[in-house]
């Protein structure tokens, strides 16, 4: 092992055994160090890609969690971890709207709707591409998608939707999380697909994933155990972190001295935790906007009456947003091939309030409403499951930046690493893979020198974007992909990313 510090024989802390925790544990096992731990609040590993078990024998993730990859070096792992145990699913989305499944992507679907829709749609879209130059001026995530797909799409789909994944209004998203690539529907590709009945899908024959055969999406992270189980202690709630002293305090009094953490709990939690964060990097958190979710599965005694994946629903007429047909993921995932799982996830936050205590009597009746289940399969209804998410998507909002550029470098001068779905606070980059790539890439970076690649200085990248869209020539760049929050974003690099 090369240490590009002549300092490493440092004591390495972990804060989270979730994806990016696990990420960093197994590089620093795999690069032969030994002076370090993590820890966790919780009594198992996984973080928001675990999964539970209930008495009936179903097995929830916390939502539908696809699994994507942008990195060679995670296929590789997942491979040695699942090893032959995983199955392979088609990337199937469908949204439910007005009564009728569209095939997803949304847009270049829309003949399934009713001829007036149709209409309304495609002129939205021709109005909007009149003046193309509005895409490169739109402020928010809000008039980007006036600009970007007009005001037909924007009604049926795009706000709605959009309103009901991220439960803030969409007026406070930034358009940065897209990156600089915008794209700007093919009028023609709708028109053709309209005019020739025909199917316009955002997959095919190589689009799948891998889903571990047993244990849900967790099943991906137990077998982490193996490798860093040694280094790991459970129910070791972090309460207070004193950066001077480098000293992590925990609810049961234990303390625990380190030179450089990693840690991965919510960065608005760490930086209140902190003895002696400024004034200034505190009211920073202000900007930081996350929402909360409920995640309710619903298993039924009766064979699985469809082969969908998952479905998007932008109406009212449920409070969920996604439904996974779990069970098509494995066949472990329900007792028998007699029942099914279907699950659900409804968002909350100030802006959309939920009420945990009749959740599951709302979405057994949305169930209903979009037809995935039959009044009749109310007597068949076996169990249901609750799993409420304090912190369950990291809203990129219009002051995330400025306030991820003013807290990162704070911690940094104290050797403390924020990453993670929640510790970077960075949707984009939010996924399991991005997620166990940035605990690997923190371990190169400390052991090996090499620069992160997936988490990037945000004070640099601010300024990198101001500069970029201060030259007109740089701005709003033709891409091409949809708009739709988990399943088809952009990255800063202009990717086209399908998962989560
Ligand atoms: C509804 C939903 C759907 C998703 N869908 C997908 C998908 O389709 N595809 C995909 O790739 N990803 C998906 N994700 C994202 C995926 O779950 C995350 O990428 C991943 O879990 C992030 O890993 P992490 O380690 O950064 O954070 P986490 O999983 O949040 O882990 C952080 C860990 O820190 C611990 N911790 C927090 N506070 C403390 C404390 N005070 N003391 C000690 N420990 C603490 C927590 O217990 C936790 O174990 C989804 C997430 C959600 C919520």
């Amino acid at each position: 092992m090369q240490n590009h510090r002549d300092d490493l024989e440092k004591k390495i802390v972990i804060l989270g055994a979730g994806p990016t925790g696990l990420g960093a544990a197994y590089r620093l096992q795999e690069l032969g160090y030994r002076n370090w731990s993590i820890y966790d609040r919780n009594n198992y590993v996984g973080g928001l890609a675990t999964s539970f078990v209930d008495a009936a024998g179903f097995t929830y993730d916390i939502g539908g969690h696809v699994m994507f990859s942008h990195y060679k070096y995670f296929d590789d792992l997942v491979d040695k971890l699942l090893g032959d145990n995983y199955t392979e699913i088609m990337r199937e989305a469908w949204v439910w709207m007005m009564d009728r499944f569209v095939p997803y992507p949304f847009q270049n679907n829309i003949r399934y709707l009713p001829p007036d829709v149709v209409l309304e749609c495609v002129m939205g879209l021709i109005e909007a591409q009149k003046t193309p130059e509005r895409i490169a001026e739109a402020t928010n995530f809000d008039s980007l998608i006036d600009a970007q797909f007009g005001a037909g799409i924007a009604k049926y789909f795009m706000k709605p939707y959009n309103f009901k994944v991220w439960a803030h209004p969409i007026t406070h998203m930034s358009r940065d999380w897209l990156g600089e690539r915008v794209a700007i529907p093919s009028l023609e590709r709708i028109l053709k697909n309209i005019l020739s009945d025909g199917d316009d899908v955002g997959w095919g024959p190589n689009n799948k994933f891998k889903y571990p055969l047993y244990g849900g999406t967790g099943g991906l992270y137990t077998p982490f155990l193996k490798y860093v189980g040694d280094h790991l202690a459970l129910n070791k709630n972090v309460v207070a972190v004193d950066e001077e002293s480098k000293q992590v305090f925990f609810s049961d009094g234990d303390i625990v001295e380190y030179d450089l953490l990693l840690t991965t709990m919510p960065l608005d939690l760490l930086v209140n935790r902190m003895y002696h964060a400024p004034e200034q990097v505190r009211d920073a958190t202000e900007g930081l906007h996350h929402s909360s979710g409920l995640i309710v599965g619903v298993g039924v005694n009766r064979p699985c009456p469809s082969e969908k994946c998952w479905l998007y629903f932008p109406e009212s007429t449920s409070p969920f947003y996604r439904v996974t047909y779990l069970s098509n993921y494995s066949p472990y995932i329900v007792p028998d091939n007699d029942h099914f799982l279907l699950l659900t996830e409804t968002s909350s936050s100030e802006h959309k309030p939920e009420d945990p205590t009749t959740i599951i009597d709302r979405v057994i009746n949305g169930l209903i409403n979009v037809r995935l289940l039959e009044p009749s399969d109310l007597d068949r209804i076996v169990t249901t499951y609750l799993i409420e998410v304090d912190y369950s998507y990291p809203v990129p909002t219009i002051d995330r930046n400025r306030s991820l550029a003013t807290i990162q470098p704070y911690l940094h001068h104290h050797d403390i690493y924020s990453r993670g779905r929640f510790g970077a606070w960075e949707y984009e980059i939010g996924n399991m893979d991005h997620s166990v790539m940035q605990g690997v890439e923190l371990v190169n970076y400390w052991l090996l020198g090499e620069k992160e690649s997936t988490w990037k200085d945000f004070a640099e990248h601010s300024k990198i974007i101001s500069l970029l869209n201060s030259q007109p020539q740089f701005k709003a760049k033709v891409g091409h992909g949809h708009v739709v929050g988990e399943q088809y974003s952009f990255r800063p690099n202009g990717a086209h990313v399908v998962a989560d």
